[in-house]
Order: structure tokens, then C-alpha cells, then sequence
């Protein structure tokens, strides 16, 4: 069977919650991802609970510090049996190849992705931050230091995934901020539904609540499904 290219964001504050919605779920319909939120409150034993569970899990920590924490902190995200890891772009090259070193520590394959800029930033604070830029030009720029820092792929808006893909082909793109038709857009400000994502070139699709938050999770996630095949 072709693995799911569907990402669901477990962003909960109990754990029963979270638990009640994966034992909707299986891992041949979909991924799943743990963020700072459920990673803080509940730690590695939640992470690897959904591992046992068969899941492949998204550790969504973003890591961003000097290259040798960066590799431990990985290493030990890749004892834990996740899928992928990332980190931020902007920790530059030296920090990227440290982490990707660290996912050889494991004896399966561990992605790494790297974000380039957060979609929550607008031009007057990409300004700030990086100088006179563009933020097109800018995720460009960080998404080719991730390629050559030996980063699997980025973790991108849908917009970004369109110009990305142009630039490079052979790289992952992870993309949130996806709404199926008719749902609800929540905090999301540019979404796209899970088809143009797919059509867009990206290879991830991270969906949070229209998953979460439905009433019947697993037929969302089939109707999700079927929309992409
Ligand atoms: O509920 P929703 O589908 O909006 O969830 C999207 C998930 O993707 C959340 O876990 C959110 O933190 C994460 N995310 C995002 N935008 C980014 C990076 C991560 O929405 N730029």
C-alpha cells in the first residue's frame, strides 16, 4: 500500500483526548505530529506511545542552536523511532549537516526537514529580522542551504511549495495551513484544499482540526484521502 501523505497535527492539551483520536486513526491512513505543546506536557513516553502504535511520527521541534546541541537533540529525537525531525533553516548549513549526521544514528531511516521562514511572519518582519528582502526570494534562498546542508526537505506554505518546486525537485515539501473545502479556515490566513496542495508539488500535507475537531475524524481523513487519489 502507498504510505498516506496525510500529516495529522496532535495538538492537544490531555493526553486521553489525543489518545481517543489516534485509536480513530490507523498508520496506513495517515502520519501523525507532535509539537511543542504535547512534547512539553507530555514528553517521550507520549511520543513513543503513537511509535508503538505503528505510527510514523512528526517531531515538529524545530530545533535551532549551535550544531553539536542540534546533532544531540536529534540523536535523541531519533532514539525515540520518529519518521522525521526538523530544525530551522536559519540555523544555517554547519547546524543542518550536524542534524542530518544525527539521523544516521538511527538504524531506520529518519527524514529531516528544515523550516525556512514561519508563515506567521509578514514582509515588515521578514524586513527586520533578515534586511532588505523579499520573502520568496528569502524561503528560496534558506531552502537551498537546507538542500545543501543535506536536508530531506522543508517544511513550507502552500505558496512557497509552488515556487519551491520549481527550484528544487528532488526535496520534500511539508505543507499546513491546508482547509478541504467547506471546513472551517480557524487562524489559517492562505490555505489551500488538500488537492491543490498535492497539485502544488507538495509531498505532506499537515492537517490539524478539520481532522481533530471533527465529529467523525476517520471519515474526514477518507474523504481528505479521496480527494488526492
Ligand atoms: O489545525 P491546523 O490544520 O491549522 O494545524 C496545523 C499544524 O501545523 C499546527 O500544528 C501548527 O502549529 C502547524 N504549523 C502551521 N504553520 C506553520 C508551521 C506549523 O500551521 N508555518
Amino acid at each position: 500500500m502507498v504510505s498516506s501523505p496525510i500529516i495529522v497535527a496532535l495538538d492537544f492539551d490531555d493526553v486521553s483526548s489525543a489518545i481517543a483520536l489516534v485509536e480513530q486513526l490507523s498508520p496506513d491512513n495517515c502520519k501523525l505530529k507532535v509539537g511543542k505543546q504535547m512534547f512539553t506536557l507530555f514528553g517521550p513516553e507520549f511520543v513513543k506511545s503513537l511509535v508503538n502504535r505503528g505510527f510514523d511520527v512528526f517531531l515538529d521541534l524545530k530545533f535551532h542552536d549551535i550544531p553539536n546541541t542540534v546533532a544531540k537533540a536529534v540523536e535523541a529525537a531519533v532514539k525515540l523511532g520518529v519518521w522525521m525531525v526538523n530544525v530551522h533553516a536559519s540555523g544555517g548549513e554547519r547546524m543542518i549537516a550536524a542534524a542530518k549526521d544525527a539521523c544516521a544514528s538511527s538504524n531506520k531511516p529518519v527524514l529531516l526537514t528544515a523550516v525556512t521562514i514561519l508563515t506567521s511572519m509578514d514582509q515588515d518582519q521578514v524586513t527586520t529580522v533578515y534586511g532588505n528582502t523579499n520573502i520568496s526570494d528569502k524561503v528560496k534562498s534558506l531552502a537551498q542551504l537546507a538542500y545543501n546542508g543535506g536536508a530531506d526537505g522543508v517544511v513550507c506554505s502552500a505558496q512557497e511549495a509552488l515556487i519551491l518546486r520549481d527550484v528544487l525537485q528532488d526535496f520534500i515539501l511539508v505543507t499546513p495551513g491546508i482547509r478541504p473545502l467547506g471546513s472551517e479556515q480557524d487562524d489559517q490566513s492562505r490555505v489551500m484544499t488538500p488537492r491543490q496542495a498535492i497539485e502544488a508539488g507538495v509531498d505532506y500535507l499537515v492537517i490539524g482540526r478539520p481532522i481533530t475537531k471533527a465529529q467523525n475524524p476517520a471519515t474526514i481523513l477518507q474523504e481528505i484521502t479521496h480527494s488526492i487519489l
